[in-house]
C-alpha cells in the first residue's frame, strides 16, 4: 500500500474552513490562500503543483467517492473542457469577483449597508447573521468575507454536482484557478 503524505489528508482544509466560516463569517478570508497561493506557485515556476499537490478542493472531490465506493465514470461533454468555456466560465467568474469588490468598496465608503448574508449561485440570499459575531472589525471586512464565502460555498457545490454527475474531479476542467494557473504556465513557457 502506498505510503501516505500530508498532503494526501489536505480534503480536510475545504471542511474546515466551511465549518469555521459557518460560525464566523470572518474566517471566509482564509479562503484568499487558496486565490492567491496557486497563482505564487504558478509565477514562481512551480507549474501546477498548486492542483496536482496541494488544492484540499480537488482532493476533497476524488475522496468522497472513493470513500463512498462510488466513483463516477462518465466523462462531462466535451464542450465543459473546451478552451471557450474554459476562459468564458473564468471571465463571467473574475466579473462577480470583480463587483463583489465593488460592492465591498461601497460599504468602505459608507454609499451601502453591510448583507449579512450569503448569496448562492450568484442569485439567492441565504441570510446568515448569527456568522457575524465579531462587530469590532470595519463593516467592510465583514462584508467582504460574505462576499468571499459566498463564492467559495458556489464553486464547491457547482463541483459536487459535477462529482455526483461525472468524473470526480470535473469541476477542475474550468475551474478559474486552474485556467489561470494554466495560462501562467503557457506565458512562461513562450517567453523563456
Ligand atoms: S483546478 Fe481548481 S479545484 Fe481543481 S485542483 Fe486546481 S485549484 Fe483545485
Amino acid at each position: 500500500m502506498k505510503k501516505k503524505n500530508w498532503t494526501d489528508y489536505l480534503w480536510i482544509w475545504p471542511i474546515v474552513y466551511f465549518t469555521l466560516g459557518f460560525f464566523n463569517i470572518l474566517f471566509a478570508w482564509l479562503g484568499m490562500i487558496d486565490f492567491i497561493l496557486p497563482l505564487i506557485i504558478a509565477v514562481l515556476g512551480g507549474g501546477k503543483a498548486f492542483c496536482n499537490r496541494y488544492c484540499g478542493r480537488g482532493k476533497l472531490f476524488a475522496f468522497i467517492p472513493r470513500i463512498l465506493g462510488k466513483e463516477n465514470k462518465k466523462v462531462a461533454p466535451t464542450w465543459m473542457y473546451s478552451k471557450y468555456f474554459r476562459y468564458g466560465f473564468l471571465a463571467f467568474f473574475m466579473t462577480m469577483f470583480g463587483n463583489m469588490v465593488y460592492q465591498t468598496y461601497l460599504v468602505f465608503a459608507g454609499s451601502r449597508s453591510l448583507r449579512a448574508a450569503i448569496k448562492l449561485f450568484w442569485t439567492f440570499k441565504v441570510p446568515f447573521k448569527w456568522a457575524y459575531t465579531v462587530t469590532a472589525v470595519p463593516e467592510w471586512v465583514t462584508h467582504y468575507s460574505y462576499g468571499f464565502y459566498s463564492l467559495m460555498l458556489t464553486s464547491t457545490l457547482i463541483g459536487f454536482i459535477l462529482m455526483a454527475l461525472y468524473r470526480p474531479r470535473t469541476w477542475c476542467a474550468f475551474c478559474p484557478m486552474g485556467t489561470m494557473t494554466q495560462g501562467i504556465c503557457k506565458i512562461k513557457k513562450k517567453t523563456r
